[in-house]
């Protein structure tokens, strides 16, 4: 399925320092699967070794990089081993720097959000799925093993790439979610899951009805209070609740649903799912904001039930 349109300590050091400063290292004779490959490899080896290097030629049969600063013998020349093959031997490669330190510690462009979101995921991590990871933490790691600081913007897309590395791009998120209602389902007896797609089979709607707030349900006041929040994230979407009060006055959860807008359309569709939840009658109430979708849809799927409008909005 496609889908539509404070700083924490660092958790898991897997490598120490001085084990992360060594971890890549590139060789003559090296062979790399394609060009992109000696481009990544060389932006860790600037990150750890502090310095920024100018790719000269990037071509089908030969690839060049060049230390940046003007004269210094830094270098690296790989080649295609043959037409045939995509892989390229590294043939020449100069590990020395001839430039002055400080010139040569003064510019990492090459250590990109990309680069440093992978160093960070490989050397920091241990696994975990960067839960409370803040960009400042990863500024902290990489000023302190590397000795490199770089900009909360850059640390902040890092962190963004180093999560999609970790959990999954949004998109692929998506994907999953047949399975995850399959499994919540099967955790969660009685639940009412239904996922609505759109002709080109990507997500429209999705609505979730616990089978623990179903079972519950018959013992509330049938007094039903609906409301939306729209997202935020890179999909956006709009979530939708149902839900009562118990007898301890606490907030009860019905159902909830995820839709692409606040539109007559999805909450015809969600009302739908939840009269097969808690049914209709002159015995229940629904409150909502003075919305007149909302008062609309309803009409047209509870047509027996009470209408009343929240009493913060009438205000
Ligand atoms: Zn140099």
């Amino acid at each position: 399925m496609k889908p539509p349109h404070e700083t924490m300590k660092p958790s898991h050091e897997t490598m120490k320092p001085s084990q992360l400063r060594k971890s890549e290292t590139i060789k003559s004779g090296d062979i790399f699967s394609g060009k992109k490959e000696p481009i990544v490899k060389l932006r860790k080896v600037s990150v750890i070794e502090r310095f920024d290097f100018i790719v000269k030629k990037s071509w089908r049969q030969i690839f060049n990089a060049k230390c940046f600063v003007a004269r210094c013998t830094w270098s690296i020349r790989a080649t295609r081993m043959s037409t045939s093959s995509p892989e390229f031997l590294d043939g020449k490669y100069t590990d020395l720097h001839t430039c002055s330190t400080v010139i040569r510690y003064s510019r990492q462009r090459q250590a990109n959000a990309k680069c440093i979101g992978q160093m960070y995921v490989e050397g920091f991590t241990g696994g975990s799925d960067l839960k409370g990871i803040r960009p400042k933490h990863i500024m902290d790691c990489i000023r302190v093993v590397y000795k490199l600081d770089i900009s909360y913007t850059k640390a902040h897309s890092a962190l963004a790439y180093a999560r999609e590395l970790v959990r999954g791009t949004h998109a692929s998120g998506y994907r999953y979610l047949p399975s995850y209602l399959y499994k919540i389902k099967h955790a969660n007896p009685g639940t009412i899951t239904e996922l609505e797609l759109d002709a080109k089979k990507r997500f429209k709607y999705l609505f979730i009805a616990f089978g623990a707030c179903i079972k519950g349900f018959p013992f509330m006041r049938r007094v039903i209070v609906i409301d939306g929040a729209n997202l935020s994230g890179k999909y956006r979407g709009v979530m939708l609740v149902a839900a009562c009060q118990d007898g301890n006055r606490g907030i009860y959860p019905i159902a909830l649903g995820i839709v692409n807008a606040e539109d007559a359309a999805a909450w015809e569709w969600f009302f739908t799912q939840l009269r097969g939840v808690v049914g209709d009658g002159k015995n229940m109430a629904f409150i909502s904001d003075r919305c007149p979708t909302i008062a609309k849809a309803l009409t047209n799927v509870f047509p027996e039930a009470d209408k009343g409008i929240c009493l913060y909005h009438l205000g």
